[in-house]
């Protein structure tokens, strides 16, 4: 019996949740696998996102498994929806145990699997199973649970069409009043009425007055604090906006109400500032927004209307003329024209774009008008995607935001104790004066607590997320920027991410004749032997995905071509593949798999292999399998040569430059390619001749020996080996909606360039959390001896406190404008 472990074929999961609703996971792979003779077991494990069978292998092979659990991932992906909505701060400071909380209890519900939230970033994420509970019945109970929720970024433009519902507008209406201007608003009466409060005591000695500018200075500087507070003391928390109003309200009983309202005014203002500047990370989603035209130029027979996008359906044709944004995912239909793509992408070039090319919503039509043809509904476009799969990394939390989110709680609790027994202990024990004492005690609770340290981390991986979108790069969440901080080895997939990605046939080699003309020519229009061996491996490929069968497809119609059908295909992941054409069984792929047909005698192709792969290129066989005698036989061989990219070799230079330790390449290729390929690009060592199977034992070696390890790839055939790396990076995703799935990090671009800038980026956000880390805590410790050595006076904690607060904010948004060097 053997084991084979898919860990890629499980929608991503966080170990440390409840897993509800694995039975029905179970339900759709025994549904998948009932149908297989060869499967003795299977076990799923969700913590590790791992499928393991237990298998016959003299029923399956590995690649038949590998097969299986390849076609399992896509039903696992989408049997979970993934639901993203904006989350509501209710006024005073992002608390992100609140958010915690949050997460515990949306998990609560039935049907859903994994919540994920963050008021700083004010998204929340739930993944759930649409079998059990529907996206709007999810939402009503999110409601019901007491968490302010609004529609998300890709909903908005929707809503906003219906919205015959007035509630909906006002709700959103006073939203969007609320967040910055009334706190403001809020910041400067507290101020007024604490200078107003202090003279009218001072100068004139109206206490009365003086009394009213207080209470007001009070309520309008604690308001959102005191709101903020009592949420977390109803979830049974006690957080840095509970400590904040019990000093407030402590100096005013201790009679040193100044003090108190100044407290509330830094605290209110500092929020502020915090605010405005938090907004700041988020705009990385509104400008992706902006990209998007509202409406489309829909031709109707002769008619050209304009339509709302979201009116447009798949297969109407839009125009777009020159100089305009494209509104929908489209082909193009008619006319040819340059496309700047990089608002989406980031890369520098123009692409042009001719009939049959796919254009995408939000790019730049530079020169000539076009019609296309509409493939994608408007909340399906690739910028659709982008705007929420960064809405959902917002919610996505780095790790030590987690820790640190969790640490907080018990800190918090300690600070209440600690500063109780700094009033007690002197009052009891030494006979000081009460009043002395509790200052002393205020300050220090101001001092010790951890607003930095909690605003440090967040503010600083939100704006390296806004940063990355802004140059075509999506991080799927803070866990993966400090993740490749800590990357030691990059592995490449060779093909179509160190080379260009478009192989070209270069030579046609018939070898037996007879067969082929048999086969090609009874469409009866082929007039070369290489003609007819083109045209039956085209007629196959036709039907795959892998860049090696396009090269050949195009080589066919670059020659005329017409291709016939091709009926029972079957992909053989690394290998080949076979199909039949008019009655006949054909294999089409390299040596191995031609060797594992039985009864095939590769001695007369064998030579011309070797002299093809010598010069580094890829040679394909085409056989006839099965043939009346039992035997099969070689056809020809098809040569395909692919060239490094020209900047491969300076990438993996300046990875070295950055810290990267050991770059490797992983090749399905043979030996002799492989090696000219790794030996151009100066990759340090390279693996040939790999089953996709193979790349993951191969990655699990890495891992191993060096420490974590990025597998970058093109995200389609690549999809497992990404997985099961500790961060998959996909280049050249626009618009394929695999590699956007199976990816941590997407490079919209196809380009090598960019994954020296995004180890660059998350190095450097590495640093910035870690200078925000040890700036926190040296502002708490020295605060905090200040207290008890030069009897420190609560405004100067405050300052203190406020003022680190805001500084690591800053320090952290920073990164939005980083650029790499
Ligand atoms: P890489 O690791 O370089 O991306 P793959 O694992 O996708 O390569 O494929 C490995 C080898 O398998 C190719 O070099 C080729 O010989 C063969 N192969 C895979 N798919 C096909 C196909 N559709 N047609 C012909 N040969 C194929
Ligand atoms: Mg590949």
């Amino acid at each position: 019996m053997s084991k084979e472990h898919y860990p890629e074929a499980l929608p991503k999961s966080d170990p440390d949740l409840d897993q509800v609703g694995d039975d029905s996971c179970m339900d759709v792979i025994n549904d998948a696998i009932s149908k297989q003779s060869g499967i003795i077991n299977v076990a799923l494990d969700t913590a590790d996102e791992k499928i393991t069978f237990d298998y016959d292998p003299l029923v399956m092979d590995g690649s038949q498994i590998f097969q299986l659990a390849q076609d399992l991932g896509p039903i696992l992906h989408d049997r979970w929806s993934t639901c993203t909505m904006r989350l509501d701060r209710k006024g005073g400071r992002a608390c992100e145990s609140c958010a915690l909380a949050v997460e515990n209890r949306v998990q609560r519900i039935p049907g859903v699997r994994r919540a994920t939230a963050s008021f700083i970033g004010g998204v929340l994420s739930v993944n759930f199973d649409e079998q059990v509970i529907s996206s709007d019945e999810l939402k009503g109970r999110i409601r019901q649970l007491g968490v302010p929720i609004s529609p998300s970024a890709v909903d908005e433009p929707f809503e906003d069409a219906a919205s015959a519902e007035p509630e909906g507008t006002i709700g959103r209406f006073r939203q969007r009043i609320q967040r910055r201007h009334v706190e403001t608003v809020f910041v400067v009466i507290a101020f007024v009425a604490m200078i107003s409060g202090l003279i009218a005591d001072l100068a004139f000695g109206l206490t009365t007055l003086s009394t009213v500018s207080y209470v007001i200075a009070y309520i309008t500087g604690g308001y959102f604090g005191l709101r903020a507070g009592l949420t977390s003391l109803r979830q049974g928390k006690i957080d840095v906006d509970v400590l904040m109003v019990m000093a407030a309200l402590g100096a005013a009983f201790v009679g040193a109400a100044f003090e108190g309202a100044m407290l509330l005014f830094l605290f209110s203002l500092s929020n502020v500032l915090q605010l405005y500047a938090l907004d700041r990370t988020r705009n990385a989603i509104r400008s992706l927004m902006k990209l998007r035209p509202t409406e489309a130029m829909i031709k109707r027979g002769n008619q050209i209307i304009t339509l709302p996008i979201e009116k447009v359906n798949i297969g109407d044709r839009f125009i777009c003329r020159p100089g305009e944004r494209v509104p929908l995912d489209g082909v193009v239909i008619e006319g040819s024209s340059t496309l700047d793509q990089s608002p989406l992408t980031g890369e520098s070039m123009p692409v042009s774009k001719n009939v049959g090319d796919t254009v995408l919503a939000g790019t730049i039509n530079l020169h000539g008008g076009i019609e296309v043809g509409v493939t994608r509904m408007a909340r399906d476009t690739t910028i659709a995607k982008m705007i929420q799969l960064v809405e959902e990394a917002q919610s996505e939390k780095a790790q030590t935001q987690r820790t640190i989110d969790r640490i907080e709680q018990y800190y918090a609790t300690g600070v209440v104790i600690v500063t109780v027994l700094a009033i007690v202990i002197p009052v009891f024990v030494f006979g000081e004066a009460f009043g002395s004492a509790f200052f002393r005690a205020m300050a220090l609770m101001v001092a010790a607590s951890p607003c930095a340290l909690v605003i440090s981390t967040p503010a600083t991986v939100l704006s390296a997320i806004g940063n990355g979108a802004r140059n075509g790069v999506l991080f799927k969440g803070g866990a993966y920027v400090e993740q490749v901080a800590a990357v030691k080895v990059v592995a490449f997939d060779k093909t179509g991410t160190l080379t260009e990605g478009r192989p070209v046939v270069t030579d046609i080699i018939p070898i037996t004749d007879g067969v082929v003309a048999d086969q090609a020519n009874k469409n009866g229009k082929l007039s070369s032997e290489q003609e007819e061996l083109l045209w039956l491996a085209a007629t196959i490929e036709n039907r795959s995905e892998h860049p090696l069968a396009r090269s050949i497809v195009k080589k066919a119609k670059e020659q005329a071509l017409e291709l016939g059908q091709a009926s029972s295909f079957k992909a053989a992941p690394g290998l080949g593949v076979r199909a039949t054409v008019n009655g006949d069984r054909f294999v089409i792929g390299n040596q191995r798999l031609l060797r594992s047909e039985g009864n095939l005698d590769l001695s007369e192709a064998e030579a011309t292999i070797m002299q093809l792969q010598s010069k580094g290129k890829t040679s394909i066989l085409v056989a006839q399998s099965s043939l009346d005698n039992g035997a099969s036989k070689v056809l020809g061989i098809l040569a395909i040569s692919d060239v490094l990219r020209s900047d491969a070799a300076e990438v993996i230079q300046e990875l070295k430059e950055v810290g990267v330790k050991h770059v490797v390449m992983l090749t399905g290729d043979n030996e002799r390619v492989a090696q000219a390929i790794a030996e151009q690009a100066g990759v340090d060592e390279y693996y040939a001749s790999l089953l996709p199977q193979d790349k993951l034992t191969i990655l699990h070696q890495l891992i191993e020996q060096h420490g974590p390890v990025a597998m970058v790839g093109d995200g389609v055939n690549d999809a497992p080996a990404l997985a099961a790396a500790n961060v998959g990076i996909a280049m050249g995703a626009v618009g394929t909606d695999v590699a956007m799935e199976t990816a941590d990090v997407i490079l919209m671009a196809d380009e090598l360039h960019k994954i020296p800038y995004v180890f660059a980026l998350s190095r450097k956000t590495r640093r910035t959390l870690l200078q925000n880390l040890i700036f926190s805590f040296a502002v708490v410790f020295v605060l905090v001896l200040a207290v008890f050595t030069i009897e420190l006076a609560l405004p100067f904690a405050v300052i203190g406190h406020e003022g680190s607060t805001v500084l690591v904010s800053l320090n952290g948004l920073k990164l939005l404008r980083y650029k790499p060097s």
